[in-house]
């Protein structure tokens, strides 16, 4: 290890998204920090969100905390925990306004006060209509979020390592001690000692095929925490969100919709007024996607392929909104004032001015709503006792409080991330301040040195990128909008194949040490393929319908023996068990979804 560079802190954070950053900005005010990030951080995934973020200020309509809470857990189909979603919806105010004065760049409404746009499954729970919740800045809410974060923690001195790639966690027993980190620009190893950990390493939508999600989202925490004996909770939910820009999958935002856009079929019918009469084209995204796929199904997809039309033009907009007797019109200036950026994206990657034609769209792999289970102060849970691995935290996308049960309403990500972030920095530093640092154990490092050498030296003859694609493409098959019994068993199968693959005959091209993302995408590939089994294994066992887990042999939600969260732990290479621990619920009885 004498070669291995060891740095100490009181506690590392692994990730400067939204979450990481949040949590650094907390945790640094009285613990010695590091944020270890393989992106630069300010490229994280964060900065490409789009529409919003979620809390009740009551700015447009009137609203409650409380009429948040009940979405969320209607949107989630009752999967999540009732607890932690009244945590989240109330916590939403005063940080959403803490932003603001930390000086994030909100839109104005004309008196001043943060401009609220509709989304998604956000409703008056009295009338069922649409509620203005998603506080935005234009279409970038995200960058903004994230370059405020960045801005405030150089401010308070939190230390950064930009281009470092954690692979692996330091566990021994029931304690961590750090991680094992590469230098990207040198292939070194480093190793940081810290009494605590935190992943806020982001999503895995790169395993499927069509993805909103970056190239960098290949679950590295998450896969990591597998591999050291934390399981992954509700891993079979993974959102589709309706509307990826068609074969491309980079994300057109629900605030299109919530601006008054429409989905539209083949025939010119706007099709969600027969799946969700009361709320149409703002209904929550798994019941979009499959009225999209339904749409499709039945010949009704435009041209006859595979994709429909998301339809922003003023002149439809303004038809229904006429119909549906609201006074908002609107006009190219509105259009290219209030969703810049889509109508950049469209432009670029179509060719179709938003303001003038339709937009061709799919459902893309865009969220895990599952990952490492936490509780609402970012604690890492071992096991369905709820058992805390002192020391370990996850925040974020790759963690699961849990929040969005089995489907994320739209803006909740955003606000999860300052929310619980937030939360598990202040937790952090009451746990270094009582924790001590403990020794490092002998060659910390050398079990994934051993997995780096092998991956370099292999010579099987397998590109890396071959088994990537196979691995997306069965997915993308198999563990999709709709599932069955045979699909799902055969994405298992396959993926048990490319597993074996990975293991034994990989094989890439650069040998070298500097800059070797070869190298590192290879390891990036393990880590997509462990939580694509991870999906596929914890899918197929659970036969009703929840959310994004939609089965057409099962089409029912199953409440009297479902209502559990699944818990898969790995016990050896392709071996899982499945646990499950029942949901919290709280005010809201589980009903039936009408939209
Ligand atoms: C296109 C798009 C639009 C979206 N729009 C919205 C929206 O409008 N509203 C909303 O609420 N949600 C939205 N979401 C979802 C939301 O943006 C994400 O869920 C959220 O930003 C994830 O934040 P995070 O902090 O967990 O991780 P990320 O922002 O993804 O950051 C992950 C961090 O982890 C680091 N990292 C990962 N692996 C390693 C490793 N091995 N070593 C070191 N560092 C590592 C990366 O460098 C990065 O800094 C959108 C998502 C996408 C993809």
């Amino acid at each position: 290890m004498s070669n291995i560079k060891t740095h100490t802190f009181d506690a590392v954070i692994v990730g400067a998204g939204g979450a990481g950053l949040m949590a650094a900005l907390y945790a640094g005010k009285d613990a010695n920090v590091a944020v270890i990030s393989k992106l630069y951080p300010t490229r994280s995934h964060t900065g490409a969100a789009q529409g919003g973020v979620g809390a009740a200020l009551a700015n447009v309509d009137e609203d409650s905390w409380e009429w948040h809470a009940y979405d969320t857990v209607k949107g989630s189909d009752y999967l999540a925990d009732q607890d932690s979603v009244d945590v989240m919806c109330k916590d939403a105010i005063p940080t959403i306004v803490e932003l603001e004065l930390m000086g994030l760049p909100f839109d104005r409404l004309e008196d001043g006060r943060i401009s609220q746009r509709r989304f998604g499954g956000h409703t008056n729970k009295n009338t069922g209509k649409p509620v203005h919740r998603a506080c935005h800045a234009a279409d970038r809410t995200g960058h903004m979020i994230l370059q405020t974060l960045y801005q405030q923690c150089i401010k308070n001195d939190v230390n950064f390592f930009d281009e470092f790639h954690v692979v692996d966690l330091i566990r021994v027993d029931d304690t961590v001690r750090g991680v094992v980190a590469i230098e990207i620009a040198t292939g070194d190893f480093h190793i940081f000692h810290s009494k605590a950990v935190m992943f806020a390493t982001g999503g895995w939508g790169r395993c499927w095929k069509v993805t909103s999600n970056a190239h960098s989202l290949t679950g590295d925490g998450a896969a990591i925490c597998l591999r050291r004996g934390i399981p992954m909770e509700d891993m079979e939910f993974f959102q589709f969100h309706p509307t990826g820009i068609y074969r491309l999958g980079v994300l057109i935002t629900e605030g299109v919709r919530g601006e008054g856009g429409v989905l539209i079929n083949n025939e010119g019918e706007r099709f969600m007024e027969k799946y969700a009469p009361n709320i149409k084209d703002l209904a929550s995204r798994d019941v979009v996607s499959r009225a999209i796929y339904l749409e499709v199904a039945d010949g009704k997809g435009i041209n006859g392929q595979d994709y429909v039309y998301l339809d922003i033009r003023p002149e439809t907009v303004n038809y229904y909104n006429e119909k549906e007797g609201d006074p908002t019109r609107i006009d190219r200036a509105y259009i290219e004032s209030k969703l810049p950026d889509i109508a950049d994206f469209t432009r670029t990657y179509l060719g179709v001015d938003p303001v003038t034609e339709p937009m061709p769209v799919q459902p893309t792999a865009h969220y895990a709503m599952g990952g490492i289970p936490t509780d609402v102060d970012g604690r890492v849970f071992l096991d369905t006792e709820n058992t805390v691995l002192p020391g370990l935290y996850a925040a974020g996308e790759a963690a699961c409080v849990s929040v969005h049960g089995a489907n994320r309403l739209g803006t909740n990500s955003l606000l999860d991330l300052v929310v619980f972030g937030k939360r598990a920095g202040v937790d952090m530093v009451k746990y270094c301040r009582e924790a001590e640092l403990l020794p490092l154990p002998d060659n910390a490092a050398d079990e994934v040195i051993a997995e780096f050498d092998r991956l370099r030296n292999g010579s099987g003859g397998v590109k890396p990128i071959d088994l990537r694609k196979q691995m997306q493409l069965t997915m993308t098959k198999n563990v999709s909008v709709f599932r069955t019994e045979e699909m799902m068993a055969e994405a298992v199968a396959d993926l048990k194949e490319i597993r074996e693959q990975y293991a034994r005959n990989i094989q890439i091209d650069d040998k070298g040490k500097q800059f070797n993302t070869d190298l590192l995408e290879a390891w990036e590939l393990g880590c997509l393929l462990e939580l694509a089994e991870v999906t596929a294994v914890s899918a197929l066992a659970r036969p009703e319908s929840r959310g994004a887990h939609a089965r057409d042999d099962y089409p029912k939600r199953n409440d009297a023996e479902w209502l559990t969260h699944t818990f898969c732990l790995k016990v050896a290479e392709g071996e899982y068990r499945l646990d499950y621990k029942p949901v919290t619920l709280g005010r809201y009885e589980p009903k039936e979804r009408v939209y």
